[in-house]
């Protein structure tokens, strides 16, 4: 692809809980957009990881892993080998894990280059920890969400209480400050904010409030590069 051609793209990073998947969502719905989830593939294939015994030093190596799994993508949902496993990527077992596989060097090249194809198709919004720094840099817009830690393990309580999981929220604290350590400090693809991104904090503004903002932003930046949107 030409670095200088033009791609409709909005790029989302940020941690966990900073209110990603749910604002990239939004904004990819109001936008007319597609919407890809990046956290999710990680935690598919720290998903597929845990189920073929690769943490209790199994018989299976990440090489051999990455050659068995076959991702399919259907709006927010996604299917490992044909199996809808949307759900079963989110439980605190994964949690716990998935910082570990996305440091692998084979694991980011594999993921990375699924993820760089799909951008190439444009007219996507997609989210994750290195997005608008390696997967596309060239994204016309990137924005970077935080929110205070106390906010961010709120969230995540209540989302897993909503599917009948129950987790302290002081454990989840220490999960989430230890998530954001691995993937702050990994030498590979790190959880940074490009120069270029836009900062928002979340942690007092309503999930419309900053769903509004972005997609201001965003119609701006695409009419400046001279596109339709509508
Ligand atoms: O966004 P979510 O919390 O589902 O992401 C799960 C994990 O996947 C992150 O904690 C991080 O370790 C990894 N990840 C990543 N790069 C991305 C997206 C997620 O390393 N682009």
């Amino acid at each position: 692809m030409n670095g200088n051609t033009f791609l409709k793209v909005i790029a989302i990073d940020g941690p966990a809980g900073s209110g990603k998947s749910t604002v990239a969502k939004m904004v990819a719905e109001k936008m007319n957009m597609r919407y890809l989830d990046t956290g999710a593939m990680y935690r598919v294939v720290t998903f597929y990881l845990i189920k073929t015994g690769f943490f209790e030093g199994g018989a299976i190596d990440i090489h051999s892993a990455l050659i068995g799994i076959k991702l399919d993508f259907e709006n927010d949902r996604i299917f490992l080998n044909g199996k809808d496993v949307s759900e079963e990527i989110r439980t605190p077992m994964v949690d716990t894990k998935v910082s570990y596989v996305a440091k692998q060097e084979e694991v980011r090249a594999f993921l990375t280059r699924m993820q760089r194809e799909i951008a190439e198709r444009g007219n996507v919004v997609i989210e994750g920890r290195d997005i608008g720094t390696v997967v596309v840099p060239e994204a016309p817009l990137k924005i970077f969400l935080t929110a205070s830690i106390k906010e961010r393990a709120r969230r995540r309580v209540a989302q897993l209480r909503s599917k009948g999981i129950e987790v302290d929220i002081e454990k989840m604290k220490r999960e989430i400050r230890k998530r954001d350590e691995i993937d702050s400090s990994r030498s590979l693809a790190p959880l940074v904010k490009s120069k270029d991104a836009i900062e928002i904090d979340t942690t007092t503004l309503s999930i419309e409030e900053v769903v509004d903002k972005i997609v201001r932003l965003a119609k701006k930046r695409f009419k400046e590069h001279g596109r339709d949107v509508g």
